[in-house]
């Protein structure tokens, strides 16, 4: 316990699974949250959002109901074959909960999105239910006030402001931040299957394996389908990668007028039948405008930060976009709580940036390898004895110990120690115990 935490208020921008997440973990703190969206959250459309052990294990810490958000628990990674669609490789989940602690959930998007929000403005568990005002559209923010102005002319002040705003995050701008960024080779076209409407067709039951199953990325190519069941396995969501020459996706906006299954199938006339099948009964067919954003400087500034999309948005490759915005909510959750928290808040925001900073900057690149080698993403990267396994360099694949044993706890108080120029005690290193061997080979705490 540290003295002169005081209860602040909180102003979080943008009300998505990030912005949920962090109201979740101030209130929990003892924070008084606010979080203002821009829309009135009518007319989303559904997809999956997986939910790994690095995730799940603070919905558990912030006694989230998870049972309210329908998840499939899954049991496997599997690569197919594209044409023949026979499986290449599997990595299994059997012994990743008795490992890490905690399961590997996959979300429906807004059951996901339900769930958190239950959480954030209900009466169970500690901490003030988080207030949300809806058709609140972020403008600017003004650092030496601290105020928030809106398009609907309100302007507000709060000690803390939290842009949860997204990958065209206005906040961003207001933190002097202005992103380095291309449109990535590669397109999407992410569509729903109901799993009866496949068994109805005679199709293969994929909901049975409880996996995300992948055809393609290999070679360097950016032909990929990703399926991933959610919905207690009654929704099969599919993400369709093809390359951006074959077709420029320009709106990105979910819920825009849905595309044909021909325009889908088109880009995929070699590929195993029996998905081709799925897609061809698809419904809700959407695009998805994939973009790189090289990583920004910081996350931080006076008394604002970013958290998720809005700090460091990524490629969905590593399946790790809505963990990374739930591992930001957490360590802001910790550094205010009144275990950490001094009063000094642009201090906590430093070591928030500290300890964030380095680990989504290494995610977010490993996201960007794996859109076009498989072999680079979490799980599979640890399959390093197939004959087809190449990665781009050995010592920097990103593995499935360093996502899941990571300890930001540790981390925060090495962080806080280097601050303080006091000695740090523990045998971690970011979060790692040393002497952890990784995957790669690489000796955690062991000099180059
Ligand atoms: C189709 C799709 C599939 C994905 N699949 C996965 C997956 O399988 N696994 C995974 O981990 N991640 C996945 N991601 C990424 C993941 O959803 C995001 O990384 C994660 O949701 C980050 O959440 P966020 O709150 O930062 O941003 P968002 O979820 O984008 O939320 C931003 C919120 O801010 C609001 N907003 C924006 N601007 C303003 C403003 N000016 N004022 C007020 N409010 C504003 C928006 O309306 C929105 O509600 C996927 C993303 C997409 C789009």
């Amino acid at each position: 316990m540290v003295s002169g935490w005081k209860r602040l208020s909180v102003g979080v921008i943008g009300g998505g699974i990030g912005g949920m997440s962090v109201a979740i973990a101030l209130k929990r703190a003892g924070h008084d949250v606010v979080i203002y969206e821009r829309s009135n959250f009518a007319g989303e459309v559904g997809a999956s959002v997986s939910c790994a052990a690095n995730g799940t294990r603070w919905l558990h810490e912030w006694k989230v109901d998870v049972a309210q958000g329908d998840p499939v628990v899954l049991k496997r990674l599997i690569q197919r074959d594209w044409k023949t669609g026979q499986p290449m490789s599997e990595y299994s989940l059997n012994d990743y909960e008795e490992r890490w602690g905690h399961v590997y959930n996959m979300f429906h998007r807004q059951d996901m999105h339900a769930m958190l929000k239950n959480c954030a403005l209900g009466e169970a568990g500690d901490g003030t239910p988080a207030r949300l005002m809806v058709n609140h559209k972020c403008k600017d923010i003004d650092l030496q006030s601290n105020t928030i102005t809106f398009e609907n002319g309100a302007t507000l002040y709060h000690d803390l402001i939290v842009g949860a705003d997204g990958i065209g995050s206005v906040v961003r701008g207001a933190l002097g931040i202005h992103p380095t960024r291309k449109i990535a080779d590669q397109q999407c076209l992410h569509c729903n299957v109901m799993r009866d409407d496949a068994i109805k067709a005679g199709l293969v039951d994929y909901s049975q394996h409880e996996a995300l199953e992948y055809w393609g990325g290999q070679e360097g190519k950016w032909d990929k389908i990703v399926l991933s069941p959610c919905n207690g396995g009654k929704l099969l969501s599919y993400y369709c990668f093809f390359a951006r020459k074959q077709g420029d996706a320009i709106n990105q906006t979910w819920g825009a007028e849905e595309r044909s299954v021909e325009e889908l199938l088109e880009h995929y006339p070699e590929l195993d039948r029996q998905v081709f099948g799925h897609l061809g009964i698809g419904k809700e067919i959407q695009p998805w405008r994939l973009w790189i954003h090289e990583p920004y400087a910081y996350l931080n500034k006076q008394r604002a930060c970013l958290l998720g999309d809005a700090g460091h948005p990524m490629m969905p490759h590593q399946s790790q976009g809505a963990c990374m915005a739930i591992e930001d909510a957490a360590a802001l959750g910790i550094l205010f709580s009144a275990a950490y928290f001094d009063g000094n808040v642009e201090q906590a925001l430093s070591i928030y940036n500290k300890v964030r900073l380095p680990r989504v900057t290494r995610v977010q690149s490993a996201a960007a390898r794996a859109a076009y080698n498989i072999n680079e993403r979490i799980g599979f990267s640890n399959n390093k004895d197939l004959p087809f396994y190449k990665v781009e360099d050995t010592n920097n694949v990103l593995t499935i110990e360093e996502m899941n044993a990571y300890d930001m706890y540790r981390d925060i108080e090495e962080k806080l120690a280097a601050v303080k120029e006091v000695q740090y005690g523990d045998s971690y290193v970011c979060g790692l115990p040393v002497g952890m061997k990784l995957l790669n080979g690489i000796v955690v705490g062991a000099s180059a």
